[in-house]
């Protein structure tokens, strides 16, 4: 089989216009895991929450998909691919409420992330203790 060129590479890494500028807080929030597929050396893995507020990926919460694509690099050792393709998947989450209720998500978002040791202000949500 021929290597992709950089245009198939492109194409397989496009993402959709919603996915593109949902941010990664945004995921956490309605309960999406990402799958990241390398396009150089196959790797696969997926991101779910955890990975979401754990040490590596905190610090890109306020970004959107598309930012946080070019930003990451694959992580097996000798390949480091750029431009992973990254699909949004419904996580399976049970949190007790229904994540139609917009205002019971965020209070739930804003403790999740206080629970992670993460300031809502630092990842762009307004919010002030003791609300
Ligand atoms: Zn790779």
């Amino acid at each position: 089989m021929p290597e992709p060129s950089p245009s198939d590479r492109r194409k397989a890494a496009e993402l959709a216009h919603e996915v593109a500028r949902t941010l990664l807080i945004d995921c956490v929030e309605l309960g999406y895991d990402i799958s990241f597929k390398c396009q150089y050396c196959g790797m696969e893995r997926t991101w779910g929450r955890r990975e979401m507020l754990g040490e590596r990926l905190r610090k890109s919460l306020a970004w959107p998909i598309s930012r946080l694509q070019r930003a990451v690099v694959c992580p097996v050792r000798g390949c480091g691919g750029p431009m992973p393709i990254l699909r949004l998947m419904k996580g399976g989450y049970q949190d007790g409420f229904d994540r139609a209720d917009q205002e019971r998500r965020r209070d739930w978002l804003i403790n999740t992330l206080l629970d992670a040791g993460i300031a809502p202000d630092a990842v762009g949500l307004a919010w002030k203790p003791g609300q």
